[in-house]
């Protein structure tokens, strides 16, 4: 099967059908992909002559290239313009879930999911993801093996920030969650993704998780929610200058 140029947005169209309950018109379609993965760069820029960026003209391509009809994933209802997600469709999304959950929902920058979306239009390239935030309920069994990675790669990045801070605080406002919490707080600190991490199928695990943790950065619960707040996310030094404006002004 040759992979289009637009491939890459074929599970994000997937994901954006299926939240809107299965159709969407394709001028929706084009609206919710930008909104969510706001592409920048040339991608952000007007085709000449069109009231198109590179981006929606590869929306509209995928649309009218008949390229999800074609692979079984969607039908094109020309009465409505818009697309139906089908019964293949659906479990080709719930098979790349978490994944496209992961890449969708954590509001990483459209640079920064793009190859991770490329490898992922490739059935023949598998890629592991590693969960930000992974504790809770993840009794599901499709989840374990995302689950265990998470988990490693957190705890590697603990250590790394023990020994690079000498403390777990948070890189924003300084919260230690022991200081505060005492034992019940002890080793407890989020850990925000910079930019979306994952690993090809067969690489070194020890040295994706090396990689990994430059990626990382230490957050307290309540920075973390307000860096994810916008999208694309602030960054750190974004909330860090918010926060020390605010504490200089206030009394
Ligand atoms: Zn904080
Ligand atoms: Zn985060």
């Amino acid at each position: 099967m040759a992979i289009f140029r637009e491939a890459e947005l074929i599970l994000p169209s997937l994901y954006m059908l299926d939240s809107s309950g299965g159709f969407i018109r394709t001028k929706d379609l084009i609206v919710a992909l930008t909104n969510r993965l706001t592409p920048t760069g040339k991608d952000a820029t007007l085709i000449a002559g069109r009231n198109d960026t590179h981006f929606s003209q590869k929306v509209r391509n995928l649309v009218s290239h008949r390229t999800l009809d074609n692979l079984g994933l969607a039908n094109y209802i020309e009465a409505k313009n818009g697309l139906q997600i089908t019964v293949k469709g659906k479990s080709h999304l719930v098979a790349n879930q978490l994944t496209i959950d992961y890449l969708m929902e954590n509001n990483f920058s459209w640079g920064d999911v793009k190859p991770a979306l490329v490898a992922l239009s490739d059935p023949k390239t598998e890629i592991d993801i590693f969960k930000e935030i992974f504790e809770g309920d993840t009794g599901a069994t499709k989840e374990t093996k995302i689950y265990k990675r998470s988990k490693e790669l957190r705890d590697a990045a603990i250590d790394t920030f023990l020994k690079d801070y000498g403390a777990l605080s948070c890189n924003i406002c300084l919260f230690n969650y022991e200081e505060t919490y005492g034992n019940a707080g002890k080793g407890f600190i989020e850990v925000h993704h910079k930019t979306p991490i994952y690993m090809y199928k067969g690489a070194d695990q020890v040295k994706t998780i090396e990689q990994a943790i430059k990626n990382l950065a230490p957050v307290c619960a309540n920075c973390h929610r307000i860096i994810h707040r916008t999208r694309p996310p602030y960054t750190i030094e974004q909330v860090a200058e918010i926060y020390q404006k605010i504490r200089t002004i206030s009394p």
